[in-house]
């Protein structure tokens, strides 16, 4: 029901919109950002200079003016029936049109004097109420878009009329129905939608909230764990996981495999080895050894006759793959009728957006006649001009950048009537227990804690903006390449172009030639170069060729170059903590000492946590945890991830509580009744949660 039935301006509906509350159950869930109980309050006459208070008081005056250099300065005072308080605001113009004479606000700030009097200057405000409004003594305080103006009793007025209208209309249907309820001790939905918005008190606005957050976590994870059990029921690929392919490759590796890659080849084996399709996500730290894990897998889908196709997010990655498959899978040979020997190599092929056209045209051919196993690529791979019509194994690398609806288009790649591939999702980003619940909640784990042995410490250290400092890092620079070794120096990441990026990182590079690391055989390699460009980079680094690589982050994630043992990472501050984890990795892969150097300068305190958190540890699980503390899981995982923009109480991890509780709770409903047919409310949620890309979710 669109919210202009409510009786409001069009004017207003549209700033409405702007805010994204288009429906009546958009404004409905729109929920209080934060609550004022005006029953506990400091009394104006009793503050103290220094003392930080929150006052409740009703503006008396106010007026705006200019200072001489033309910045609006808004002085008003208020009034709390015990004092007047002097409130000057600085640069804040609007703020005279936001609390007119007459409205009553919440005041945050620390008390000053100024001329003998008391003061906040620049408080934080919340309105209460304007002149004349009634509220309770439990008010609710609404987030505010930062482009649409509309006023806290402008949106308490129209949730109160679509309350209204909710009850003048049937009442809300509830997805829980009362035995669950009672059950889990949950408040109904009306109930919980009505008292988060209008509580009595604070004990009342959290129970609804406790109501409403459990009901957002229910709906992800009822979708969740219905892919799952859907996928489940699909006719897989059992797969001859017994072979001399797989044990050859093992044989001719140069190490043995750590007790977890056994452990993990063995879970994914056992997979692939049966009937239903396998779902499965590897889950280990920067150079935990999961490429050898993958490739295990895929070897042992090209044994039986399949083919195996491995996506990686970024060129760069999918290239370093398709050039690690060479010297990986060298001498390994699959049985093929047409030649003399009855035998022919392994045969991978790489293709991404750049792979040009004949060659393209050349690999159909191939995929077709059977005559290539192995298909590397980017996400040039979900739309290939052919099915890969013996598909039979995906492996999807650093999933994080993948979403559910690629992941479902993957499986789909072997064409119409071909069996469903197994699926084999790998991410480097340590996911937290519980956000993992969410984001892979529709997929078995498998881990890689243990690391191959040889692996060093690496010295993280956070720099600010001190040159005495850099240069040091630079000088370690010149020294190790000086001692054969090899650095990377990654630069500040430009959200959103790439082309100011590639300038900037071009730049820096340029500078670097003259000055900090003049005489060393420098390399860039930046998301704009050609793609032979950037192979010759790769490739040039690889070999020892170039000291230092000077890149974007295009580097970050699976560039394998043991030599390597200094980065610095410029800009640090504008990285996520996973990126510069991701970062950090690249260098202690070879054994010996090596540093990672932040240079950053925060201008946020997100920014600067995040710092201090990557030099206080290297455990790439403590550092997801913070991360997610920091930046929120929509952030992190991307909101389109699905079901994230539902959330709209919920927060990871703090409710870590509540998702495994919901995880529970959607389990038991769909072991009882697999379909939802007595749950019609809440399937539709689901349904309507998800989009429909699910509908085969919940039919039997
Ligand atoms: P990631 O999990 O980050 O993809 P890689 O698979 O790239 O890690 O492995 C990191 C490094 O460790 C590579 O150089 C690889 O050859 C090496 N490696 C992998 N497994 C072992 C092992 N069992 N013993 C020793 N080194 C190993
Ligand atoms: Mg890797």
């Amino acid at each position: 029901m669109p919210v202009s039935k409510l009786g409001i301006t069009p004017k207003l509906a549209g700033r409405l919109s702007l805010m994204g509350l288009n429906s009546v159950l958009d404004v409905l869930q729109h929920y209080p950002r934060r609550y004022h109980d005006r029953t506990v309050r400091a009394e104006i006459a009793e503050l103290e200079i220094g003392q930080e208070a929150t006052v409740f008081a009703e503006v008396r005056r106010i007026a705006s003016r200019r200072s001489r250099q033309g910045r609006a300065i808004i002085d008003a005072a208020v009034y709390d029936g015990t004092s007047l308080l002097n409130v000057v605001f600085f640069n804040q113009a609007w703020r005279e049109r936001q609390l007119p004479v007459g409205t009553e606000a919440a005041f945050f700030g620390k008390v000053e004097a100024y001329k003998g009097k008391r003061q906040l200057t620049n408080p934080v405000v919340d309105v209460l109420a304007k002149l004349g409004e009634n509220t309770g003594t439990v008010v609710g305080v609404y987030p505010q878009s930062g482009k649409a103006d509309v006023f806290t009793w402008q949106l308490r007025k129209i949730v109160a009329t679509a309350l209204e209208w909710v009850q003048a209309n049937g009442g809300l249907a509830d997805p829980l129905d009362g035995s669950i309820r009672r059950e889990l001790k949950l408040m109904n939905r009306e109930w919980s939608i009505e008292k988060v918005h209008r509580p009595a008190d604070l004990d009342e606005s959290r129970r609804a909230r406790r109501r409403l957050r459990f009901e957002e976590f229910l709906r992800m994870q009822i979708g969740l764990v219905g892919r799952k059990r859907a996928i489940a029921e699909q006719q897989g690929i059992r797969h001859t996981v017994e072979g001399d392919l797989v044990s050859e490759f093992h044989a001719g590796l140069p190490f043995p495999l750590t007790g977890d890659q056994h452990r993990t080849i063995d879970e994914i084996l056992a997979d692939m080895a049966s009937d239903a399709p396998m779902h499965r996500l590897l889950q280990g730290d920067v150079g935990s050894g999961k490429t050898v894990v993958a490739f295990t897998a895929l070897l042992a889908a090209v044994q039986g006759g399949y083919q195996g196709a491995l996506m990686a997010p970024t060129e760069v990655l999918a290239e370093q793959h398709y050039l690690s498959s060479s010297s990986l899978l060298a001498g390994l040979t699959v049985r093929s009728e047409g030649t003399l020997t009855g035998e022919r190599p392994v045969t991978t092929r790489l293709l991404t957006n750049r792979t040009p056209a004949s060659e393209r045209r050349r690999l159909v051919v191939e995929l077709e006649a059977g005559e290539c196993d192995l298909i590397i690529g980017t996400h040039a791979l979900l739309y290939g001009d052919a099915p890969i019509k013996r598909l039979g194994l995906v492996v999807i690398d650093e999933q994080h950048r993948f979403g559910v609806e690629q992941r479902a288009l993957l499986r789909a790649r072997g064409g119409d009537g071909a069996p469903v591939p197994d699926v084999l999702v790998m991410t480097a980003t340590p996911i937290p227990r519980t956000a993992a619940f969410l984001i892979y909640g529709d997929l078995d784990k498998s881990e890689l804690r243990e690391m191959p042995p040889g692996r060093a410490p690496v010295t993280t250290e956070w720099i600010g903006p001190d040159p005495v400092a850099r240069e040091r890092a630079y000088q370690l620079i010149r020294d190790e390449v000086m001692a054969g070794r090899q650095a990377f120096v990654v630069c500040p990441l430009v959200e959103g172009s790439p082309r100011i990026e590639a300038k900037d990182a071009t730049t820096e590079y340029e500078r670097l030639a003259a000055e900090e690391l003049s005489g060393l055989r420098l390399g860039l390699l930046h998301g704009q170069m050609k793609a032979p460009d950037k192979e010759a980079a790769m490739a040039g680094f690889r070999a020892g060729e170039i000291d230092v690589l000077v890149a974007t982050t295009v580097i970050e994630v699976g560039v394998d170059v043991p030599n390597a043992t200094v980065m610095i990472v410029d800009g640090a501050e504008r990285f996520g903590l996973s990126q510069l984890h991701q970062l950090h990795g690249r260098v202690g892969r070879g054994g010996g000492s090596s540093w990672c150097f932040l240079f950053g300068d925060p201008t946020t305190p997100d920014g600067e946590a995040r710092l201090q958190a990557m030099s206080d540890s290297t455990d790439g699980f403590l550092l997801a945890e913070r991360d997610l503390e920091i930046r929120g899981a929509g952030e992190v995982f991307g909101e389109k991830q699905a079901g994230f923009g539902d959330l709209k109480l919920g927060r990871i991890p703090r409710d870590a509580r509540y998702v495994e509780w919901a995880r529970k709770v959607a389990e038991e409903i769909l072991d009882d009744d697999p379909e939802l047919a007595r749950h019609t409310p809440l399937r539709e949620e689901v349904e309507d949660l998800l989009g429909d890309d699910v509908e085969f979710l919940f039919k039997s």
